[in-house]
């Protein structure tokens, strides 16, 4: 069509007879040029559409008379301008529902339409008016809006469905292209996809597309556009058919839908039945955020962990084959962090009725704190089982019912059984008979009571065969609910604490009998006071208080010590202190009644309480009295010995007189001898007698002014005399006058030459050095003898103490002389000591002080 051309009017001046007469005419006429632009339309055309001549003349037939219009008429204008040949068409009016008959003629310029109106088919066959009516009635009783279009897009017949959304008149539309219909004209880009739409259906295809319109300014519909050609018999395309489907609802419904499915914690995805993936949910979109499209298809493959991919491949591929749910755990990257979390993908295949995979739905599940979890879990298990592997201890798991599920090695080393002889209930073989019921009860009442289990019991040593103490331990595990899921034992082999027990008990059985025996006293003091707080029936029966006494907490060892026996006491809180001990030691006690009770005690403190003391506490006075009995005999013996000895003494000397004047010269040798037994005999009991003194504290001592050099040379020539087997040598001298018992100290250094002679029998000389200081005097006295084994080197200052050796035993003597020595050495203020190597000899020193007012 040429929008150019010159349109030709005929004009009622050119042509008057003519157009009267068409004027006249009994129907409407209208006159078309080549492109149906009408050019004429007379008197009845005019009152049929209702419009004037200058209102038609130049509009397209379409457009200018659209209550004519109809799909029918279009199609045979189309045939007469074709064909060239007249034709005839007839149809209902969609604008007035009457007849309507249309003679089509073409003319040199164009086509001449004539049209008459009927209120019957003129042409009264059924099925043809049938036809026409159920066109019309189909077309309207469409829920769709249905459009006919001519391949150009202009309207041919619409249904009422689109008007009364749009609030259009049939009229309105009719002619006019489509697309710029209110509806489409609203959004140029669905105007446009329309446009296309009926350019693609104009070349015989079917269109289908949604597109959201607006009939009205308040109004927005979403519809599904089907575009459908309709062809000729020469297969030309006719005209098409535009049905628009209202799918708002659905499309709402659907919108819902994804905003529910975005916003559900999970990922959603939809597959197509090739597995070809056509939706994700915006949460999946925004987790790998790459582009919508990148993740389509099959292209989400590449979010899927390297390591993981062929396998969900190949569970995703079997599951598209044989149409079965899909179910997968696979690491998927975050797009964001690039970090991989871990995702259960399910999919499900949604089928039709006929069963018939229409797509798969599919979510993704993050798992991954599960995943951290299950892999924890599994690697605490592991060290579970390494840690059960390791320790010392029989390591079993049971289920909640008891039955043993799970046990170490050492389990089977132990019992020397297999894990499958053991599980369940088969350990309990090695239970010891004595031990199953009172082992099982309380096993069952803690699986009932989901109370931690401990037991001790004895299990068979499956090699040995014997049977050792275990110490079982259980206890439950508990799910995040509580529930017990099951109980976590261990067997710690406890013979040797049992043995340590049974020993601990016995040795405390009989600490107990010590303690309950009537023999030896028990105390227990506290404090720096020394307060007595408890005391065994032995102490007290012995001292006399009673537990009341000890209960007041008064009885300080103060109180019950005697004041001269303080210092000693002293000395042993301190050896207590430093040594945890004290070496037992004589002394007393002051009973409840006054009275003094010898006693030997002995003390400990424990390490943990240094300030308890436990006293032992043994009667010693019948000891005390048996020795001072022994003292009194000593004492008594020396004194009634005396008086004999002094009487044989005066008589012997008396007889030498009387046989040297009688001139028996024969009898002095004898008579001399028996002076020296006199003599010997009368020391000892001197000694005797001095022992006794000592003991009694009524030793007597002189004071005098006493030339030590001259006192120690005149001994030294005394002893030559007598002891003529050993040189005596003195060196050395003090020149120093002391105040001294010249008698008493005469006879220390007597005792101590003496001494050194008789205890060096192979010896030649003793040697006396002598030496002074401005405040002191010292003299040492040497020999080359035995010497003194150091042990003893002490104890020889004790009364009656003689050294044990086979040597000394040989020699001589009662053990009394060093006990005076020292005690005389004592009592003037002075010190003896002994330096000695055995088989070499001894060196006794004595310290002697210059001044002294008095002796003690
Ligand atoms: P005793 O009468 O036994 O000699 P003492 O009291 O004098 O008694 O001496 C006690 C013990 O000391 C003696 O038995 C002896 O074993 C030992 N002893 C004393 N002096 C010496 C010495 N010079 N060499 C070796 N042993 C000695």
């Amino acid at each position: 069509m040429s929008h150019t051309k010159q349109k030709k009017h005929i004009t009622p001046a050119s042509n008057e007879t003519l157009l009267t007469l068409l004027e006249t005419l009994p129907g409407a006429l209208f006159l078309l040029d080549d492109d149906a632009t009408i050019v004429y339309a007379n008197a009845h055309a005019q009152a049929m559409i209702g419009a004037t001549r200058d209102d038609v003349c130049g509009k397209p037939l379409w457009r200018g008379a659209p209550q004519l219009v109809s799909t029918s008429l279009y199609q045979a204008v189309q045939k007469a301008k074709q064909t060239r040949e007249s034709t005839e068409v007839e149809y209902i009016s969609p604008g007035t529902n009457s007849w309507l008959h249309a003679w089509l003629s073409p003319t040199n310029e164009g086509l001449s339409i004539f049209f008459q109106e009927y209120l019957e088919p003129r042409s009264p066959q059924n099925a043809f008016s049938r036809n026409e009516h159920m066109y019309r009635d189909l077309l309207e009783s469409f829920s769709d809006g249905v459009t006919i279009l001519t391949p150009e897009g202009l309207v041919l017949d619409i249904n009422q469905r689109p008007l009364a959304d749009a609030h259009l008149q049939r009229e309105e539309v009719i002619g006019k292209p489509f697309a710029d219909s209110p509806a489409w004209s609203h959004d140029p880009a669905v105007q446009q996809q329309l446009r296309a739409a009926i350019a693609r259906a104009s070349r015989g295809e079917t269109v289908r597309f949604e597109a959201r319109i607006h009939p009205r300014s308040d109004l927005s519909l979403d519809i599904l556009m089907t575009i459908t050609s309709h062809r000729d018999t020469s297969q030309q395309v006719e005209y098409l058919i535009c049905a628009g489907r209202d799918i708002t609802e659905r499309k709402r419904i659907e919108d819902e839908l994804r905003t529910l499915v975005d916003a559900i914690p999970h990922f959603v995805w939809i597959a197509r039945p090739d597995g070809h993936v056509i939706y994700n949910n915006q949460r999946l979109i925004d987790y790998l955020a790459i582009p919508r499209e990148q993740v389509e298809g099959d292209s989400w493959i590449a979010t899927v962990h390297p390591d993981d991919q062929q396998r969900v491949w190949d569970v995703w591929q079997t599951a598209i084959q044989r149409g079965v749910p899909y179910e997968v755990e696979h690491r998927m990257q975050d797009g964001i962090s690039g970090a991989y979390r871990w995702f259960l993908v399910r999919g499900m295949p949604q089928r039709n009725a006929e069963g018939t995979i229409l797509h798969w739905i599919g979510t993704c599940t993050d798992i991954d704190k599960q995943k951290q979890a299950e892999q924890r879990i599994k690697a605490s298990e592991e060290n579970l089982r390494v840690l059960a592997e390791t320790v010392p201890q029989l390591v079993w798991t049971t289920r909640p019912d008891g039955r043993l599920d799970y046990c170490n090695q050492r389990y089977c080393e132990y019992t020397h059984a297999t894990f499958e002889q053991l599980q369940g209930y088969g350990w309990r073989q090695f239970l010891h008979p004595e031990d199953v019921e009172r082992s099982l009860a309380l096993r069952h009442h803690t699986l009932a009571t989901g109370e931690p289990f401990e037991c001790e019991h004895r299990l068979r040593n499956g090699q040995a065969g014997e049977y050792r103490w275990f110490l079982a331990r259980a206890m439950p595990v508990r799910d995040e609910t509580g529930q017990i899921v099951k109980w976590f034992g261990t067997n710690t082999d406890i013979e040797e604490q049992k043995r340590t027990e049974e020993a601990l008990r016995q040795s405390q059985e009989r600490i107990r009998a010590l303690i309950d025996s009537n023999i030896i006293g028990i105390t227990s003091n506290e404090g720096e006071e020394e307060v007595l707080v408890d005391a065994n029936d032995a102490f007290l029966h012995m001292t006399g208080y009673t537990r009341e006494d000890l209960n007041s907490r008064t009885l300080s060892r103060m109180k019950i010590t005697p004041p001269e026996h303080a210092p000693l006491f002293q000395r042993v809180l301190q050896e207590v202190a430093t040594h945890g001990q004290h070496t037992p030691m004589e002394t007393e006690l002051v009973c409840k009644d006054g009275s003094r009770l010898p006693i030997l005690a002995g003390a400990v403190t424990f390490q943990d309480h240094p300030r308890q003391m436990i006293g032992f506490v043994l009667d010693n006075s019948a000891r005390k009295e048996l020795e001072q009995r022994k003292d009194d005999f000593i004492s008594m013996a020396s004194h009634e010995l005396r008086s004999p000895l002094t009487a044989l003494k005066m008589h012997t000397s008396l007889l030498r007189r009387q046989l040297a004047m009688q001139g028996f010269q024969t009898s002095a040798p004898a008579l001399s001898s028996m002076e020296t037994q006199i003599n010997k005999v009368t020391r000892l009991v001197e000694e005797l007698l001095d022992v006794s003194k000592i003991q009694a504290g009524r030793l007597e001592y002189r004071q005098e002014t006493v030339d030590l050099d001259a006192l120690l040379r005149e001994i030294a020539d005394t002893m030559q005399q007598t002891h003529p087997s050993h040189s005596i040598l003195v060196r050395g001298a003090v020149q120093a006058n002391l105040m001294a018992d010249r008698d008493r100290l005469g006879q220390v250094f007597t005792n101590l030459i003496s001494n050194a002679i008789k205890y060096s029998p192979g010896a030649e000389t003793v040697e006396m050095d002598l030496e002074a200081s401005p405040e002191t005097v010292t003299i040492r006295v040497r020999d080359h003898g035995l010497g003194i084994p150091r042990e003893q080197r002490d104890k020889i200052f004790e009364r009656f103490y003689r050294v044990t050796g086979p040597k000394q035993k040989a020699i001589p003597g009662l053990g009394m002389g060093l006990y005076i020595v020292a005690e005389i050495v004592k009592r003037h203020g002075g010190t003896i000591t002994v330096e000695s190597a055995v088989g070499k000899g001894s060196i006794f020193t004595v310290t002697l002080p210059k001044k002294r007012d008095t002796l003690d």
